[in-house]
């Protein structure tokens, strides 16, 4: 039923791109024009091409596991249904001749030699959790896009000299551990083992036993750290999850770089009292407090005039939460995302002031503590030019795009060059069942993924050997 829906609603366009040699002709000469460098385009390129009707029979597959009534999936970290969907995509893994394995935090990778065995792999992939009662593409998608670009080398009979291959990376999304991108911040090494070992749920499951459900194993995580040595480029396809790419009218983003993600968890004390005896000026309203602070992140976030910058309190609850009481306390969330640190900390600047004016003015009492402070990550420069200039070879219009959400290439981007491609999300909607994104611009996405793995796979060998000193240069 769910085929069905994504069948009528939208169709993958007939053929695939080919590459004309005359186009290619005019393409340099239009480079040369603006004074740019040509990049020497394998040949390989050429005949490697998406097969859409193989990504949609496991697109519907994958789209079943934990299928709800609604059109979306729900797959959260250690579920029945996240159990299922590693077993489908280990199958699905080893139909391709992928060597699979599942790493100490749970990750899913699967690889197919290169002919340097002595370089690092290129990797293409995401996650496969999803929210409670979710969309289907948020992950999948970009998990999907790796066995795609797998497939289509294979099927064009086109070795690679590094090592290729996919990730699906464990409890990308928030969880009941507070640990979002679990599986990729153990394999770049960041979070804090410790943190692992003593992390719990509201009904007290250990992660340790969480993990150890789907394949991990927190007594060895050590041995599922990555580095440049295992990684060479990681490549990640999401969907937008906003609205820049439909309003423009453009099918593929390229991400310039990654938000900062900063959390506070924030308590207000205030006075609990008679809410019919107690005069206006006698009070200390808890959760009146609150609010005015969360107003105050608004504003602090509005003074920035940068769509770059964004704040949110996402959490609030009161006590006693009675009807006759005056709210005594009141703890909140604060969430602040921004594209650069001197962006963070103006606005931080800002609600630190308005909130000691209003915590004097109210007669309240506030405690801050930092639950997060992740910062801005930039998608690395060569990876960026190259997936633009595949795309432009093909036609394919693309934007440079700033993400606002949080992803598994943040972390990567610490240990390898990594980089990512959006695909406009219908109405900007996702993490909600109404989540979809077009089949054209899925198959441009992957076309230009399967293109810059083979461009990637010829600069950076050029890189290892020493031979290019200024490899950012030619793809300029
Ligand atoms: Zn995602």
């Amino acid at each position: 039923m769910l085929a069905k829906a994504y069948d009528n609603r939208h169709h993958f366009t007939s053929g695939t791109p080919v590459w004309h040699r005359d186009l290619q002709r005019r393409v340099h000469r239009a480079v040369r024009r603006k004074g740019g460098t040509v990049i020497s385009r394998p040949e390989a390129t050429i005949k490697a091409t998406f097969d859409a009707t193989e990504f949609e029979t496991w697109f519907t597959a994958i789209s079943t596991i934990g299928a709800t009534r609604e059109g979306g999936v729900h797959r959260p970290f250690g579920s029945d249904e996240d159990k299922r969907v590693r077993e489908w995509l280990i199958a699905t893994a080893r139909t391709l001749d992928l060597l699979v394995s599942v790493d100490a935090a749970g990750n899913i990778w699967g690889t197919l030699p290169g002919h340097s065995p002595d370089l690092p792999a290129l990797i293409v992939g995401s996650h496969h959790d999803s929210v409670p009662q979710g969309g289907r593409f948020d992950g999948p998608l970009g998990v999907l896009a790796g066995l795609s670009v797998v497939s289509a080398l294979t099927r064009a009979g086109i070795k690679l000299r590094h090592p290729l291959g996919f990730v699906s990376f464990t409890a990308e999304e928030p969880n009941p551990f507070g640990l979002s991108t679990l599986g990729s911040r153990l394999a770049t090494d960041r979070l804090e083992p410790a943190i692992v070992h003593r992390a719990v749920d509201a009904s007290d499951r250990t992660l340790r036993s969480a993990l150890a459900a789907v394949g991990g194993d927190v007594e060895r995580l050590a041995t599922a750290r990555k580095t440049a040595r295992d990684i060479a480029a990681f490549l990640e396809l999401h969907i937008e999850q906003g609205l820049r790419l439909q309003d423009a009218g453009i099918p593929v983003g390229v991400v310039t770089g990654i938000c900062g993600i900063y959390r506070e968890q924030i308590r207000v004390i205030g006075e609990a009292n008679h809410a019919g005896t107690t005069r206006l000026r006698d009070r200390h309203d808890a959760l009146l407090a609150g609010a005015e602070l969360a107003l105050c992140v608004e504003a602090s976030v509005r003074a920035e005039l940068s769509d770059e910058v964004i704040g949110t309190v996402g959490a609030f609850a009161i006590q006693p939460g009675a009807t006759n009481i005056i709210p005594g306390s009141c703890d909140l969330v604060m969430e602040l995302r921004a594209g650069t640190a001197a962006q963070r900390t103006r606005m931080l600047e800002r609600i630190e002031h308005a909130v000691s004016e209003m915590s004097v003015r109210r007669g309240v009492q506030i405690k801050r503590t930092v639950a997060l402070d992740q910062p801005e990550q930039a998608m690395d420069s060569l990876v960026q030019a190259t997936l633009t200039a595949c795309a432009s070879a093909r036609r394919i219009p693309t934007q440079p795009l700033f993400s606002m959400a949080g992803h598994d290439a943040t972390h990567l981007a610490t240990i390898t060059r990594a980089g990512m491609l959006f695909v406009p999300s219908l109405g900007g909607r996702s993490h909600c069942p109404e989540e979809v994104s077009r089949p054209q611009d899925i198959e441009a996405a992957i076309q230009v993924l399967i293109d810059a793995v083979v461009a990637l796979d010829h600069q950076l060998h050029r890189c290892a050997d020493g031979r290019t000193a200024r490899l950012h240069g030619e793809m300029e």
